[in-house]
């Protein structure tokens, strides 16, 4: 990447009024059959020219194509039956009712290579491209079939990578593993969790990322983070083991989350996409705040490193708001890009 400081979002991006209803996860679609491809097609072109205005450096689809980060790539597997339904807690915070593994899990065909590469052909800028990673999927399922998370991890491992390896045939640059789970379920990380999460980026050529949050800005995560004290450590317990793995990029918040910031130490060396925007709260980022959230990251990341990015989707968030977040976080990382430039 040739340009300082980088910017990109965690992924998500609102969706028109026409496509689905905003403000709202698991939205579901006001078009169907063809005017639904169609029109999947178009916001994704609108994502795209939403992120060019405000100056973003690597651009992403906005998910516009999916309706939940998760449940659309699990949709297109063999082996899960979405009838047969069961509650079970999810990352150990809310109950929901989730599919049912039922027997081996496999990808029967392609899921997002033609929306990557219709994104693609719309850009010659570096493009970034989610996937759900392995143990988050394992963690909004229940398994009536290996009766083992770690061992349909590692088989949604292998299915990821024969997703990642056709994305990167396709021009994507960048391809990211959302792994909110990451920071629940600590034993688990260390055991298999990163171990899957290389096998789901073996082979690869193009740069990887895992994206490592507290969650959207609804109320079980608002919630959840308000017994977490004052000090977020959860990071602590994956760094060192994320720091020795093939992982390029971790993009993590660090804006409005009490994480403390030196935590990034314990990754020096990787790539990091620093939140710093908040997707939890309507209240627009001024550009010094951003800047401020940027400076602090310097001290344990090498510029070089850094890529400014949002805390996590902004998928629930209006499209006035996700824009004008948009806009302060490229002018706050323009703040600091002219601070660095006069510095050499
Ligand atoms: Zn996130």
């Amino acid at each position: 990447m040739k340009i300082l400081l980088p910017t990109s979002t965690a992924g998500s991006l609102p969706k028109p009024s026409w496509l689905a209803e905003p403000e709202k996860l698991w939205s579901p679609w006001k078009l169907q059959d063809d005017h639904l491809s169609a029109g999947k097609q178009d916001a994704l072109r609108i994502a795209l020219n939403e992120q060019q205005q405000a100056n973003i450096d690597i651009v992403s689809d906005g998910e516009q194509t999916r309706q939940h980060f998760v449940t659309t790539f699990i949709e297109h597997l063999d082996g899960v039956d979405f009838e047969q339904r069961k509650t079970v807690k999810i990352r150990d915070r809310y109950e929901a009712d989730v599919p049912t593994v039922v027997g081996p899990v496999s990808r029967p065909k392609p899921v997002f290579i033609e929306d990557a590469k219709f994104l693609r052909q719309q850009t010659n800028q570096p493009i970034k491209w989610a996937l759900p990673g392995p143990m988050t999927m394992v963690d909004t399922l229940y398994d009536a079939h290996y009766k083992s998370r770690e061992q349909l991890a590692w088989q949604f491992a292998k299915i990821l990578n024969q997703e990642a390896k056709e994305l990167e045939a396709v021009g994507v640059d960048i391809i990211q593993f959302d792994e909110p789970a990451f920071n629940v379920f600590f034993d688990e990380v260390n055991d298999w969790g990163i171990a899957a999460l290389e096998r789901a980026i073996e082979g690869l050529n193009c740069e990887t990322a895992v994206h490592i949050c507290y969650g959207y800005g609804i109320k079980a995560n608002t919630d959840w983070k308000k017994t977490l004290g004052t000090q977020w450590r959860q990071y602590e317990e994956v760094f060192p083991k994320l720091a020795q793995s093939n992982i390029d990029i971790i993009s993590l918040e660090c804006h409005n989350s009490h994480v403390p910031i030196e935590l990034l130490e314990l990754v020096r060396g990787k790539k990091i996409m620093v939140g710093a925007i908040d997707v939890a709260s309507n209240t627009i980022e001024t550009p010094e705040e951003v800047a401020s959230t940027l400076r602090k990251a310097l001290n344990y990341v090498d510029a070089d490193k850094l890529y400014p990015c949002t805390n996590c989707g902004m998928a629930p968030l209006s499209r006035e708001v996700a824009r004008a977040k948009l806009n302060a976080l490229s002018a706050g990382a323009n703040i600091v890009r002219q601070e660095l430039v006069s510095q050499i």
